[in-house]
């Protein structure tokens, strides 16, 4: 895979070196057991894969290349360029302004821009309508576009669907970036509504049988379907898409459902199936789909809690705590100094949007045993600041450099 020059702050010398390490021995990806960190009185479990992804790494690449290329001239990202506070503040820190927030709302007027600025379209992309008003100010938005190729696959996978005469029926947060992006792409080509979840699912697929009375359904999914919608006929065949990076048992089941309801309402044979019902495996990114499995393989070790690390509005990073929390207590933290103490931790709950205070978190008796990961949108550095972090904890640890060496000498 293509090597990306990222700011060397946001790496991590022993994580890079676990990483590195890791993908010689299993070339092929097979193995995605955890990397076990033995410290003595605490041991760490590294997923097998985690941290920035292609996408993330592409679109910091082309951002702080825009800007050293670029002194004097106003550089502009349209939201947040990824899920992460550390990443967005620095570009901050060097001048560039965002014109939107991550739900849309204007932070500067589009009026306000003129063609000699650069706007940097972030790793979701963006909807077709404003990169069209971008474009009829003129500006070009295809030399700062940093679109992650794999959200261009799933473009890509709706309009192969859509040529086909398929609704297509999107899995994703209605009001995340990427999925606003792919509705406004999918809604071009074909009829296309968004589903949250299982429970919005479950209710559309009542207008598919005739359950609600069509009408119901332009208030109950207001915002999330596409201009022109017709329940009366746009339901007859679907296909489903969804954000790169939901949950992939989610969105399987969620196309599970659509289709029995479609066999069970059209009577459907194995041969007759795809005439109601598009093939579309799940569209996950790869890192999506190798850090939840990693996740699910690191939950078989027996631990004493897990900790996340990443961005908070990061979708990716909380479908991985929503995997850890199934089985053990869960810190879903964005750096180390969440880590008040040896005692407390100051960690986000992502169903309530709040961050909690946990007394007591690190138990006493040793060894402590940790899971750990990260969103794909998290700097390695900000992992090894929360691994130290919380071996300083503790007394008569094995350093970090002998730790590593072990590792490595394996
Ligand atoms: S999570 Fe996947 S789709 Fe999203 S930026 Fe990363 S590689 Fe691209």
């Amino acid at each position: 895979m293509k090597q990306f020059d990222v700011p060397v702050f946001y790496r991590s010398p022993l994580i890079s070196a676990i990483k590195r390490k890791r993908k010689e021995k299993d070339k092929l990806k097979k193995d995605f057991a955890p990397t076990l960190l033995d410290f003595g009185p605490v041991q760490i479990y590294l997923a097998r894969h985690f941290g920035f992804c292609y996408g993330v790494e592409n679109a910091i690449e082309i951002a702080f290349r825009t800007i050293d290329e670029n002194p004097g001239k106003r550089i502009y990202l349209l939201s947040e360029m990824i899920h992460n506070p550390q990443v967005n503040q620095d570009l901050l820190s060097r001048g560039v302004r965002f014109l939107q927030d991550t739900h849309g709302r204007q932070i500067i007027p589009f009026e306000e821009l003129t063609p000699n600025d650069i706007v940097l379209i972030p790793a979701f992309g963006t909807t077709l309508e404003i990169e069209k008003k971008l474009n009829t100010i003129g500006i070009h938005t295809e030399k700062y576009n940093t679109t992650c190729p794999f959200v261009e696959k799933v473009w890509n996978r709706s309009e192969v669907i859509a040529r086909k005469e398929y609704t297509i029926v999107i899995h994703g947060k209605p009001t995340h970036e990427e999925t606003r992006a792919t509705f406004s792409h999918a809604a071009f080509n074909a009829p296309s509504v968004v589903v949250k979840n299982m429970a919005q699912t479950v209710e559309l697929a009542k207008y598919i049988t005739g359950e609600k009375p069509a009408a119901g359904f332009y208030q109950e999914f207001k915002g999330q379907y596409s201009v022109n919608f017709d329940i009366a006929k746009d339901l007859e065949r679907l296909g489903v898409v969804n954000q790169t990076t939901m949950l992939a048992s989610d969105t399987q089941a969620i196309a599970d459902y659509l289709k029995q309801i479609m066999i069970d309402k059209y009577r459907l044979t194995k041969e007759t199936l795809a005439e109601r019902f598009a093939d579309t495996r799940d569209t996950l990114c790869y890192a999506t789909n190798d850090n939840q499995t990693s996740v699910t393989e690191m939950l078989r070790t027996p631990a004493d809690f897990a900790v996340v690390v990443g961005g908070y509005n990061s979708s990716n990073t909380s479908h991985l705590v929503e995997l850890c929390e199934e089985k053990l207590p869960t810190y879903f933290i964005n750096n180390a100094e969440k880590i008040l103490s040896r005692r407390e931790i100051l960690h986000y709950n992502f169903h309530t949007k709040e961050e909690l205070l946990t007394a007591g978190f690190l138990p006493d008796p040793t060894p402590v045993k940790i899971l750990m990961t990260s969103g794909a949108s998290c700097p390695d550095a900000l992992v090894e600041q929360v691994i130290e972090k919380i071996t300083g904890f503790f007394s008569n640890t094995v350093p970090t450099a002998t730790v590593a060496a072990n590792f490595l000498s394996q």
